[in-house]
C-alpha cells in the first residue's frame, strides 16, 4: 500500500444551535451543544485513510482533552499519529460555531497549536516525507511551515498536492514546488485575481498557475465537478461531478482531496482519480457533518461504478 503524508490542521468544532446569531453584546439561549473533530488537515487525513491509503498525519494539538480525543479518533481510522506534536503551553485548535435556525452560522477560530507546527517539526519528521508517495497539505498552518514542507518534498522527490484553503495569496516559492493544486472557485480567484465565471475563466486561472510552475491544476466547482488542466495530458477540460441531493457540503473539498491523493498514489490517471474523488465527495454531501460523513473506499467504488453513466455537467 502506498503511503500518503498529510500535513495540516487538527481542530475541534464546538457547535451550539441558537435561534438567532447573537449580536455584539447580546446573549442568546441556545439548545443543542455538540463537539465534532474537524480541521482541514484532519478531515483530509481521515478521507485518505477511509479511501484505503496508509496515512501519516503530521499536526500539532494541545495537551488537553480536545487534542487527546482528536488523536484517539485518528487512530481509530488507522492513521499513523507518531509525528503529531503535543504542545504543553498552547491549547488545541478550536472552532466556536453558532448555527441559527435559519441555517446561518458565525464561526470564531482559535488556531492554537496548529500555528505551533513549525518548519523545524517538518525537518524532524523527514523520515515520513521520505517514506511517503505523496504529500497532501493545506493552509490552516503557517506559511513558513508549508514552505519548509514543500522544500523537503522537492529534495526527496515526493509529489506535492496543495489544497490552497482557506483562500489566501501564496509566495512563488510554494507554488513552484507544487505538483498538483486543488483550489475551489473562490480560492482560485483569490490566488490568481481572475474571475472564474465559466470554463474560459477556469482556463485563464489555470494558465496563470502553470506560469507560476504548477504542473497540474484542478479547480473544484461544487456540484458542477472540476476543471482539470495538465498540459502534459491534453488541453484543459471539465470533469463532471455526480448529481445527488446535497444536504450538507461541509468538508466536500476535504473528502475530494483525500480520495484524490489515494487514487493518484495507486497510479490511476488524473481523470479516473478525479472521478473517484467526485464520487467520494458526492457521497459525503448527502450526509450531515464533516468527518462523520466521509465514506469508506468500498462505498465510493460501488457508487462510482453504479453512477458512471450519470456523471453530469450542470
Ligand atoms: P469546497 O468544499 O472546498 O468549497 P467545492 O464546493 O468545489 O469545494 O466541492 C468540492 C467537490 O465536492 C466538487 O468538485 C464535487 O466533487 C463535490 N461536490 C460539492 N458540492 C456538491 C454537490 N452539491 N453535489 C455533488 N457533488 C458536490
Amino acid at each position: 500500500m502506498k503511503k500518503i503524508l498529510v500535513v495540516g490542521s487538527s481542530n475541534t468544532d464546538l457547535i451550539i444551535q441558537v435561534p438567532e446569531i447573537p449580536r455584539p453584546g447580546e446573549t442568546v439561549l441556545g439548545s443543542r451543544f455538540q463537539t465534532f473533530p474537524g480541521g482541514k488537515g484532519a478531515n483530509q487525513a481521515v478521507a485518505a485513510a477511509r479511501a484505503g491509503g496508509e496515512v501519516i498525519f503530521i499536526a500539532a494539538v494541545g495537551d488537553d482533552p480536545y487534542g487527546s480525543e482528536a488523536v484517539k479518533g485518528y487512530r481509530r481510522d488507522r492513521i499513523n499519529c507518531e509525528d503529531i506534536k503535543v504542545c504543553r503551553d498552547t491549547p488545541s485548535g478550536i472552532a466556536l460555531i453558532s448555527v441559527s435556525e435559519k441555517g446561518e452560522n458565525a464561526i470564531s477560530v482559535a488556531p492554537g497549536a496548529n500555528y505551533k507546527l513549525s518548519p523545524e517539526d517538518m525537518e524532524e519528521a523527514e523520515a515520513a516525507f521520505d517514506e511517503a508517495d505523496l504529500m497532501l497539505i493545506q493552509l490552516e498552518i503557517t506559511l513558513d511551515t508549508v514552505h519548509r514542507a514543500v522544500e523537503i518534498c522537492e529534495e526527496l522527490r515526493t509529489r506535492v498536492i496543495l489544497n490552497p484553503a482557506p483562500a489566501t495569496d501564496l509566495p512563488d516559492g510554494i507554488l513552484n514546488r507544487t505538483d498538483i493544486i486543488t483550489p475551489n472557485e473562490a480560492e482560485a480567484e483569490r490566488l490568481t485575481g481572475i474571475r472564474i465565471r465559466n470554463e474560459k475563466g477556469a482556463w485563464k486561472a489555470a494558465e496563470w498557475l502553470h506560469r507560476k510552475g504548477v504542473r497540474t491544476v484542478i479547480i473544484t466547482l461544487g456540484a458542477r465537478g472540476a476543471y482539470l488542466s495538465d498540459p502534459a495530458t491534453g488541453p484543459g477540460r471539465m470533469i463532471p461531478g455526480f448529481a445527488v441531493n446535497a444536504v450538507d457540503t461541509t468538508a466536500a473539498g476535504d473528502v475530494f482531496n483525500g480520495q484524490l491523493a489515494v487514487a493518484l498514489s495507486e497510479g490511476k490517471s488524473l481523470e479516473h482519480a478525479i472521478g473517484l474523488a467526485h464520487a467520494a465527495a458526492a457521497l459525503s454531501v448527502q450526509k450531515t457533518g464533516a468527518q462523520s460523513s466521509i465514506p469508506m473506499r468500498e462505498e465510493t467504488d460501488y457508487f462510482y461504478q453504479a453512477n458512471l453513466a450519470n456523471q453530469h455537467t450542470k
